[in-house]
């Protein structure tokens, strides 16, 4: 074990059932966010890779969508298992390559728990029948598309990884994930547990690499039937139009986001404080529902930012391995300057009342080289401001105020985005007018994100995503219908 709690990582590619490095040798470099230094050095798919990964999923594919939902839910579960025991050296494996701190980690236990609930839900495939047209006995069957592709993320990669695959599996497909060049070492270290649970050859292949080549060339490739991607919109539409110019494969798209969450007078100010500012700080503000859009009732404005500013301000920045840390870096050096960047143009555009420094207080010893952002917060921003308009992923929140339900309705949904939107007040009636106008996937009443329900669907209106997932959702986005007409003599 190295100092860190971790075995040397995992770093090659899991192809047909077998661990192999790139097939042109070809690595490239993870570092520590929280102190520049390197972790891994990670094998990178190639064309030939990638190619090999889905026709090993394409081989895999008739024996495995021939067993019972049960049969396949026994793999499903063993991984399960070995998830939740897994779930320490994840946390630190996330907070060297990504910089998440574990103090927040859930992530193995949470996509452990997907698996077990896809490990019973294979059985939920079912079509309907119809004697509706006279003379004939009519009925839907659901199969599964072939091979499926997924791209994740690397904020909530494993979240992302079990949200994907396991109902890919349980419908009877087979899976090629692409995890993020930013955050592979999770997705590998899974490849060792699918490896140990043994799973059928090529049932199940995970590769890293980079969005050009290998994410590119699942998204264009004829023998990929659908496809599953949570990422950014400008990702999305790359995949959305790939798909489009090869054999224009089923696509589910989780975007980004610009969420809303108003805040009126009469609610319960304690709890709006704290929920919106956890809803931006956590995960240094790299949530795709992040609340990063704040209205409040001008007549309460005051008081709110005063108790948001001193919440906001109670991070522990540091080490993201200290199990004290709240607050860890940015992702790396590209999402670091991103949101250096973003802060700039808001202190051009706006009041800064917080933050917004290069200096992160509580910082010591190797972190003080790390790609810390402050709590910044941003007042009396301008609608068609930069920092109101485009996904910043940081720890930046804009405030503003409002009058009335109708200017701020009208605010909060003059955006592309549409992902998740909340609203804080005591009034029922008001709560439901504002749950039926904010144009977004999620509305929340008297709660923000990261709340969400297992079992309700998840995704984006406008350009925040194409989809829904969630329990009772995912399974229907791996599987065809397919009408059957039989005719009955008389
Ligand atoms: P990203 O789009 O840069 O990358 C996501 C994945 O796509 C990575 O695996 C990347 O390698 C791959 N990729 C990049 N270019 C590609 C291409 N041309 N073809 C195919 N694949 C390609 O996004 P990110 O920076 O990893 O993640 C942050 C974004 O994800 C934010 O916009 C966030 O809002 C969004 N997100 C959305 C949800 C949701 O559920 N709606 C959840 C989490 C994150």
């Amino acid at each position: 074990m190295g100092s860190a709690g971790v075995d040397k990582p995992e770093t090659r590619l899991f192809i047909n059932g077998k661990f192999t490095e790139s097939s042109d040798g070809k690595t490239f470099q993870i570092k520590s966010p929280a102190t520049r230094e390197v972790v891994a050095d990670v094998f990178e798919a190639s064309e030939s890779d990638t190619d090999s990964a889905v026709a090993a999923a394409k081989a895999a594919f008739p024996a495995w969508s021939a067993l019972s939902p049960g049969d396949r839910g026994v793999y499903l579960k063993k991984l399960a298992a070995l998830l939740h025991e897994a779930s320490d050296e994840l946390s630190r494996l996330e907070a060297l390559s990504m910089g998440r701190p574990v103090s927040t980690y859930f992530d193995a236990h949470a996509a452990a728990s997907t698996f077990e609930h896809y490990a019973e839900a294979g059985y939920d495939a079912q079509g309907a029948s119809s004697l509706n047209t006279p003379g004939f006995v009519n009925m839907t069957f659901k199969q599964p598309y072939g091979v499926v592709a997924a791209i994740i993320p690397w904020n909530v990669p494993l979240v992302f990884f079990a949200n994907k695959v396991a109902p890919a599996l349980a419908a009877g497909n087979t899976v090629v994930l692409k995890s993020s060049e930013k955050a592979p070492l999770t997705s590998a270290k899974v490849a060792t547990l699918v490896e140990r649970v043994g799973f059928p050859a090529g049932v199940l292949n995970i590769i890293s690499g980079h969005g050009q080549t290998s994410g590119a060339i699942l998204s264009s490739h004829m023998d990929v039937r659908a496809l599953s991607f949570t990422g950014s919109c400008r990702t999305g539409r790359l995949i959305q139009a790939a798909a489009a110019k090869s054999n224009l494969k089923h696509v589910v798209l989780e975007l980004g986001g610009k969420s809303p969450a108003i805040v009126f007078e009469d609610c319960d100010l304690d709890a709006a404080v704290q929920e919106t500012q956890h809803s931006i700080q956590f995960n240094s503000g790299q949530v795709c529902m992040a609340n990063s859009r704040i209205y409040v009732q001008d007549t309460i404005a005051d008081k709110f930012v005063e108790a948001f500013k001193e919440k906001f301000a109670q991070v522990a920045a540091g080490d993201p391995l200290d199990a004290k840390t709240t607050h860890g870096p940015q992702a790396d050096e590209v999402q670091y300057n991103t949101v250096q960047r973003y802060i700039e143009a808001g202190k051009a555009s706006s009041t800064l009342a917080m933050g917004g420094t290069k200096e992160v207080s509580g910082l010591s010893g190797a972190s003080e080289q790390g790609y810390f952002v402050p709590p910044t917060v941003f007042l009396h921003s301008p609608e068609e401001a930069v920092v109101m308009k485009e996904e910043i992923f940081g720890p930046v929140v804009n405030i503003n105020t409002f009058k009335t339900e109708d200017e701020v309705i009208a605010k909060a949904n003059d955006s592309e985005f549409g992902l998740y939107a909340s609203v804080y007040t005591k009034n029922i009636d008001r709560a439901l007018r504002f749950a039926k106008a904010l144009e977004a996937g999620t509305v929340a009443v008297n709660c923000t994100s990261p709340m969400t329900a297992r079992d309700m669907p998840f995704g984006g209106y406008k350009s925040s995503g194409v989809g829904r997932e969630g329990f009772g959702h995912s399974l229907n986005n791996f599987l065809e219908t397919k009408t059957v007409l039989i005719k009955i003599k008389s």
